[in-house]
């Protein structure tokens, strides 16, 4: 696939000044920061996207830094998922970095911050510390130990560190403006106690660095140019700059872009965490997951990822993308690439009563319909007894229903036309079979004489086709538009209780030596993968990737 040119954006422009105006030298340096305490969704996509894309697109650098400060909700487990997962995005890093690796440094800054007069330890309790904080219509109040001198501040920091107090005792607070209007500064707090095991530094630490304190230090550390992060940071940008004027080290620019939302889609670590934990799904990479490996396991290619993020553009405004852009793109990055087959999803048997018992019609059709560049044929089968999709036949057909019905012709895809004559039913109404009778002279789809047949069905050999088990997948959150990604804890009732639909399916018999991560598209259905956990050559287990119906292009073209 040839990639689109990459679009221009905000953040592209001000980098752009800053190469004119020679600020950081005409280096870009860029990082993507993830915290290890889940698996990376399509959300954290657009930043990869953003960060990795600019870096090469400047001749840059990009770094990943784990931002590990919080030893509670943190593992290897999610370190491990999350670099397979920007690999696979199909990224390299510059440096693998972690937080935890400036622990030495951001405390010795700490200190100086101290002895410049500009932290404090603090004693109030949380629930104080609120109250002292103030509002954004009200002004906040001093600490009563605001005023503490230099002497002692060192005192109890370093008493801090070395685990002289239990959890949640002091904090240490960098000494801002109690009455600013951005609350951030309202002496932000940089460390706080935590007794707890890191999975790196393990029990060297009992007091961890806040996100606002190790974030803009750890960019400096690593001399990143560009800081680029979501867009409820932006009243964390002062804070950023004030912690950076105060030590004077190498200053790196924050640019704030609008977070990733999709209709329908849950889109925070934290619920999909809630969503694993509490079964709602069967993993990480449920294929039903917006995760990047959930994503992975359906069958959608980076390649499809990357162009949507780079359709959807990066924006300083919040918005929400209707998901069915995401399939669209989907759709249009397998089109040219998957080979078409046949597959029938709910069987019902067909008996051709003129095709004799034991004959084998045997018909070479392209894998590829529309690339000709591609010549791969495949062997298809006819035999007397078929099964065609059970909504391909109607008894009693609604008007303009073309597919199967008695007395009517239809043509069996690739195969040659048949003809309903009788239905028959078991002692409950059920069809147990179609009988059909088919014209010899029309083998291989065309009826010779050149009468037209509107119909055109899909089917697969009785004695041929190969079973297989195939996963359909909806929505994980109802299509009803009242999900909003503000939704508190009981988001689970929005769960879509129909979200995955598990079908015994015939599929052609080329298919049987198909291996898991090969990809097709089921014609007149839809683009499925062989799922890379559960199929074996026994038992194949196909994953639907998305439908073929795509209502978003056609919304798109009307406009
Ligand atoms: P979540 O709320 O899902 O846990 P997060 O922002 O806490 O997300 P991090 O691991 O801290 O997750 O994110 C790493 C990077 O990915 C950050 O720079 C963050 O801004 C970015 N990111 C996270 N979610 C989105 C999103 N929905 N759209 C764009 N960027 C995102
Ligand atoms: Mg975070």
């Amino acid at each position: 696939m040839t990639e689109e040119p990459k679009s221009s954006n905000f953040v592209r422009n001000i980098i752009d000044e800053h190469n004119e105006s020679g600020r950081f030298e005409n280096r870009v340096h860029t990082r993507f920061p993830p915290e290890p305490n889940g698996y990376l969704h399509i959300g954290h996509a657009k930043s990869i996207c953003l960060n990795f894309g600019i870096a090469q697109d400047y001749d840059g650098k990009c770094n990943l830094r784990f931002d590990d400060t919080n030893p509670l909700k943190e593992n290897l487990e999610y370190v491990d998922a999350i670099k397979e997962d920007v690999r696979w995005l199909g990224f390299e890093w510059e440096n693998e970095l972690y937080a935890s690796d400036y622990f030495d440094t951001l405390y010795e800054w700490a200190v100086q911050l101290i002895k410049q007069g500009k932290a404090y330890v603090d004693d109030l309790s949380a629930v104080e510390m609120r109250e002292y904080r103030g509002s954004l219509i009200e002004s906040g109040k001093n600490s009563p130990f605001r005023d503490r001198t230099i002497e002692e501040n060192l005192d109890l920091f370093e008493r801090m560190k070395i685990g002289e107090f239990e959890d949640g005792a002091r904090v240490l607070r960098a000494k801002g403006d109690m009455s600013s209007g951005n609350i951030n500064l309202r002496d932000s707090v940089m460390y706080r106690i935590l007794h707890a095991t890191h999975h790196r530094t393990g029990d060297k630490w009992c007091i961890y660095p806040t996100y606002d304190w190790a974030h803009g230090q750890s960019d400096s550390i690593e001399g990143i140019t560009h800081s680029i992060c979501t867009l409820e940071f932006e009243d964390h940008r002062p804070l950023y700059n004030w912690y950076l004027d105060n030590l004077e080290e190498h200053h790196p620019q924050q640019i704030e872009f609008a977070r990733l939302n999709l209709t329908n889609t849950v889109m925070s670590k934290r619920k999909l965490r809630q969503l694993v934990e509490e079964g709602a799904v069967e993993g990480w990479d449920d294929p039903r997951m917006p995760t990047l490996s959930g994503y992975r396991r359906r069958g959608v290619r980076p390649e499809a990822i990357r162009k949507f993020a780079d359709r959807i553009g990066v924006a300083k405004a919040n918005s929400t993308i209707d998901i069915q852009m995401l399939q669209h793109v989907i759709r249009e990055d397998l089109d040219a690439i998957v080979p078409r087959a046949m597959a029938v999803m709910r069987p019902i048997k067909v008996v051709i009563e003129n095709f004799p018992e034991d004959k084998v019609e045997e018909f070479e059709i392209d894998y590829y319909r529309h690339d000709k560049e591609k010549e791969e044929k495949r062997k298809v089968y006819l035999t007397r007894e078929v099964y065609i999709e059970e909504k391909d036949f109607e008894e009693d057909p609604p008007p303009k229903y073309f597919r199967l019905t008695p007395g009517r012709e239809v043509r069996l895809m690739g195969a040659c036309l048949i003809t309903a004559t009788e239905v028959i039913k078991d002692n409950d109404g059920n069809i147990q079979e179609v009988r059909c009778t088919y014209d010899p002279e029309s083998l291989g789809g065309q009826a010779p004489d050149g009468r037209k047949v509107k119909g055109t069905i899909h089917w697969v050999s009785a004695s041929k086709a190969v079973d297989a088990e195939v996963r359909i997948f909806d929505h994980l959150i109802i299509d009803d538009d009242s999900y909003s990604e503000d939704e508190g804890k009981d988001f689970l009732s929005k769960i879509n209780p129909k979200s995955k639909e598990v079908l015994q399916a015939k599929v052609e018999s080329a298919l049987a030596g198909a291996s898991p991560g090969d990809r097709f598209q089921f014609m007149r259905d839809g683009y499925y993968f062989i799922d890379p956990k559960d199929s074996s050559e026994d038992h194949l287990v196909f994953n639907q990737i998305v439908g073929l119906r795509d209502t978003w292009g056609k919304q798109q073209k009307k406009k």
